[in-house]
């Protein structure tokens, strides 16, 4: 079950937004100023952070640059009053992954939690072994292998392949792969993540010329078939 923070000082706002979430079925924790909810969250980590900006003590802007100076990246929903558009530049200078404009409906409320939480759940939902076949492949471990015998694969190879399982039969962009994988040290062309694919389908495809598992999306990418 989720446990949300509410971080609100005006009483009625706070009770407002704690029966409507509890009533969804949360688990919510409350603070009603800046330096409490910072506290609040950095020790309870919570799933996700509403968080009001006028607050006594610390504002909702240093209570999100702290928790992401702090390295947390827990969803942060801003609550903004109405037509304060600076407030919500600013939140999400500061971190916030999102922000709701006071007077919000339930409904509203509601429905960006939701997208906030399942946000992160797709982040956190990592492969850890991905079968092909009778290959098997460990991403934890690094290693490979059919039958008993080891494939070997390069880190690179790896990492591609986690992309690819992680994106659960999406494709996975060119532009993407070069993000994850290389990195921006390096200056790597789209032509590289081809000539890569090329040799993992070549290391794991039954018929490399007829791919089973690594498809070509043209014009975007691959994707994997499982
Ligand atoms: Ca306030």
């Amino acid at each position: 079950m989720p446990r949300l923070l509410i971080i609100e000082d005006e009483r009625p706002m706070r009770t407002a937004l704690k029966d409507a979430l509890e009533a969804e079925g949360h688990r919510v924790l409350v603070a009603a100023d800046g330096e409490t909810g910072l506290a609040s969250a950095l020790e309870e980590k919570p799933d996700l952070v509403l968080l009001d900006i006028m607050l006594p003590r610390l504002d909702g802007f240093a209570v999100c640059s702290e928790l992401r100076r702090l390295g947390h990246t827990v969803p942060v929903l801003m609550l903004t009053a109405k037509g304060q558009v600076e407030d919500r530049v600013t939140g999400l200078d500061a971190g916030a992954d999102d922000y709701l404009v006071k007077p919000f409906s339930t409904d509203e409320l509601l429905a960006r939690v939701r997208a906030l939480l399942r946000r992160v759940s797709h982040q956190t939902r990592r492969q850890t072994v991905l079968a092909l076949g009778d290959t098997r492949i460990d991403f934890s471990k690094q290693t490979a292998t059919r039958g008993r015998r080891a494939v070997h694969l390069t880190a690179k190879e790896f990492a591609m392949l986690q992309l690819l399982a992680d994106a659960a039969g999406e494709p996975v962009t060119r532009e993407r792969f070069l993000d994850v994988v290389w990195g921006y040290t390096a200056f790597p062309t789209t032509r590289t993540v081809d000539n890569h694919v090329a040799s993992l389908r070549a290391k794991l495809e039954p018929d490399p010329d007829a791919p089973r598992w690594i498809k070509t999306v043209h014009g975007v990418g691959y994707r994997l078939e499982t």
